[in-house]
């Protein structure tokens, strides 16, 4: 189990795995290439070390290093790593995991792919909290069976259900129930802003219910959708077949077919909490 983990990113997740990694009585030390999001971090008092430094970083030998930056920025962050002759076990909190694993490797790095399934629309330390990653699932994807184990009771630790898959599964999975909700989200508030945005102002509780996700922050998922792009591209292909299925049923009026078709998801939406 490590005794002191470095994290690298101290925005939404990074600062709350800081938070609960604290809260278990492990020491933890931050590292972020913004002052803002250092000096917000300085103010909760869990960090042994706080810098914008890498090498003041590695100096505080932390045992598990923590990558919990946008995609993009994890593999540079990944290149630094490599480039430094990093040795110590590195994980990350990416949202996709096949090309993050895949440079991991080519770098000879000790690497193992995570994701926690946990998060929120809104970004910053200021956002983040111990709580949210308590009771949720968190994916390991392609380590090796050491460091899958040390992860494994590290995440278990802080509450969190523990499933390991291979990183090529995961973007496929997480391409459909992930990304491809968030794209549809951001899709609708388009959909809205260009026809008149005035209309804005007749939304209730269905749309903001649809739409909370589309607040979510732009460089994030700008790279999550350009890593993932293939997988995310096939679920577009299979949405819009299923788009045309409802349009023709509604234009031909095909009362029975849309009431089967609602019965048929509207039941299994409403037992997916109790299954879960
Ligand atoms: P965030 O924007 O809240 O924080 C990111 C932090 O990383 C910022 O403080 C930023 O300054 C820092 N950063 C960016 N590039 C850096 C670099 N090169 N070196 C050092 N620091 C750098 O983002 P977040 O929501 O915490 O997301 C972090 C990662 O976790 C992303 O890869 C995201 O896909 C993943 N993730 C997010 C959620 C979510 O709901 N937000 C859920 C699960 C996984």
């Amino acid at each position: 189990m490590p005794e002191k983990i470095g994290i690298i990113g101290l925005g939404l997740i990074g600062g709350s795995l800081a938070k609960a990694f604290n809260k278990a009585g492990i020491k933890v030390c931050g590292y972020d290439k913004s002052i803002d999001s250092i000096s917000s971090a300085v103010e909760c008092g869990i960090f042994e070390v706080l810098t914008d430094d890498m090498d003041e970083f590695l100096d505080f030998n932390p045992d598990l290093i923590y990558i919990a930056v946008p995609v993009n920025a994890g593999i540079e962050v990944l290149q630094e790593l490599g480039h430094k002759n990093v040795r110590t076990l590195i994980t990350d909190a990416c949202s996709t995991k096949a090309t993050i694993c895949y440079e991991a490797g080519k770098l000879g790095l000790n690497f193992c792919g995570g994701h926690p399934i946990a998060g929120k629309e809104v970004s910053g330390f200021a956002n983040s909290e111990a709580e949210l990653l308590k009771g949720a699932l968190h994916i390991l994807t392609d380590g090796d069976e050491a460091s899958v184990e040390i992860l494994k009771k590290l995440h278990e630790k802080i509450g969190m259900k523990v499933k390991v898959m291979k990183a090529e599964y995961h973007d496929e999975i997480f391409g459909v129930v992930s990304h491809f909700p968030h794209l549809i989200s951001f899709a609708l508030m388009e959909l809205i802003l260009k026809k008149d945005k005035n209309l804005l102002e007749y939304t209730g509780g269905g749309f903001k219910d649809f739409t909370r996700i589309a607040a979510s922050d732009p460089v994030m998922w700008s790279d999550i959708f350009t890593d993932n792009s293939e997988h995310i591209s096939n679920v577009i292909d299979e949405y819009i077949d299923i788009l045309n299925d409802w349009k023709q049923q509604i234009n031909k009026k095909e009362k029975p077919v849309l009431m089967k078709k609602i019965r048929h998801v509207s039941s299994a939406r409403q037992c997916l909490y109790e299954k879960i």
